[in-house]
């Protein structure tokens, strides 16, 4: 493994030299207070620079335009745009992460011959899986879609759709069988965002930012030519997009979280001062708090190193990464709570950024509130602990199993 790492050290030289030249040096504060119409404009250019680097869908095959890059590869390339703090690429999630992974696992040549190059030229795509009555029990989705000739009608409702107001085309789950046992009668679809019947509603988050929304169905019809496997087999689909969606978009993100989110947390508290004027960074709590988050960073890094070393070894991701996931996102929510809690009015004081700038911006407040949907989003912190629980553990399983 040692040799196999000192072999990459060129390919990590040439992504640190790429990130200083390409990444735009006030980026942050340019795009400070940016609305979503602005994030999308400013993500879409970012996008073309890493297409034209080749560092656009890393984890793809070489032959639909990826980079085909080893896993190591990949992390090495997580790390440096971590450290270079460049911006991440969040407005293309979805599609490199789910509906392309997807695609790639179940689609026909026909298919994939159809929406991958869309998504390598910067195709937007959401992902309408959850429903006011179906989130953790994602299997009971109502959303029906009715059978009419060469097209599928669809009508229902999806919500927490990310993005959805930007998206060019939808990773769609609907019910076409309301009689088979719930897993058994979905059906997984790819829906033009621009077809008739479709209304989208974005929901106003309490960061005061909008970057979900409400998705409304009215008799849309979807080609059948546009189902992602078998008619009433799309849970199994589902399975693949799942996998993705929790297993290699974490190591950039974990790494930022070390970076910006611990490193830079005790780095501001030098600049912030308790109400008897003390420095912050000098006061022996608020250090023992900074120790104990630092710790816990590099225990998520070796959790992190676990994981690809068992996705090397087996070749997939394991119900391990459930445990990354939880690790994640409560260390970043305990991160942003000690630095709200340190940092104290000062931290109402910064202004928001670019939208899904990350969640280690700077701006912590904004940061601490944004956090709160990563233990829900991706499947929530209680339903990640019964699959840890049932798959890693193997206590007994629940008889009626929610969630993925
Ligand atoms: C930032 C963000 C982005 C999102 N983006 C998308 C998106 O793009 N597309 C999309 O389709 N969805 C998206 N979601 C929705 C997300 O997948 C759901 O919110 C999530 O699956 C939880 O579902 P729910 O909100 O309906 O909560 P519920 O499932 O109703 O859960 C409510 C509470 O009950 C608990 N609970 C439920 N079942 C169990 C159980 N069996 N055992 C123990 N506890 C349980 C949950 O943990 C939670 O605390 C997003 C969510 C967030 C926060």
């Amino acid at each position: 493994m040692i040799e196999e790492l000192q072999a990459l050290e060129p390919f990590r030289e040439e992504v640190r030299q790429w990130c200083a030249t390409h990444i735009p040096k006030n980026w942050r504060t340019e795009q400070l207070g940016a609305d979503h119409h602005q994030f999308a404009t400013f993500h879409r250019w970012w996008g073309a620079q890493l297409r034209d680097a080749g560092y656009f869908a890393p984890h793809w095959p070489t032959e639909w335009g990826g980079g085909g890059f080893s896993l190591l590869q990949q992390v090495v390339l997580g790390e440096e745009f971590a450290r270079a703090d460049a911006p991440r690429n969040g407005l293309y999630q979805v599609a490199l992460f789910n509906a392309g992974p997807s695609i790639l696992h179940a689609g026909t040549d026909e298919q994939k011959a159809k929406f991958l190059p869309g998504i390598i030229n910067g195709t937007v795509w959401c992902q309408g899986f959850s429903e006011p009555n179906a989130g953790s029990d994602l299997a009971g989705l109502q959303t029906r879609a009715i059978r009419d000739g060469d097209h599928y009608v669809v009508t229902g409702q999806k919500v927490w759709t990310s993005l959805a107001m930007e998206a060019e085309y939808c990773i769609l789950l609907v019910r076409t069988d309301p009689d088979a046992p719930k897993r058994k009668g979905i059906t997984y679809l790819l829906m033009d965002m621009k077809s008739p019947g479709i209304e989208v509603r974005t929901i106003r988050q309490a960061t005061g930012q909008s970057e979900f929304c409400e998705t409304f169905l009215d008799e849309v019809r979807v080609p059948v030519e546009n189902r992602l496997g078998a008619e009433n087999d799309g849970w199994n689909v589902t399975q693949a997009t799942l996998a993705s969606e929790r297993g290699a978009s974490l190591i950039e993100l974990a790494e930022r979280l070390r970076r910006n989110g611990t490193l830079g947390l005790a780095e501001a508290t030098k600049g912030w001062k308790n109400n008897d004027g003390v420095v912050q960074a000098d006061d022996p709590a608020v250090q023992e708090v900074l120790g104990a988050r630092y710790a816990e960073s590099m225990a998520l890094r070796q959790l992190l190193n676990t994981m690809v070393t068992n996705v090397i070894r087996r070749g997939g991701v394991g119900p391990e990464a459930s445990v990354v996931k939880v690790f994640y996102s409560e260390l970043l929510q305990r991160v942003m709570k000690d630095a709200v809690e340190i940092g104290g009015l000062q931290t109402q004081l910064d202004q928001p950024p670019l939208m899904s700038a990350g969640w280690e911006s700077g701006a912590w407040l904004y940061d601490y509130i944004n956090a709160f949907g990563w233990t829900i989003g991706g499947g929530t912190s209680e339903i990640m602990r019964n699959i840890i629980g049932e798959r890693v553990l193997g206590l007994p399983r629940d008889p009626e199993p929610k969630g993925a």
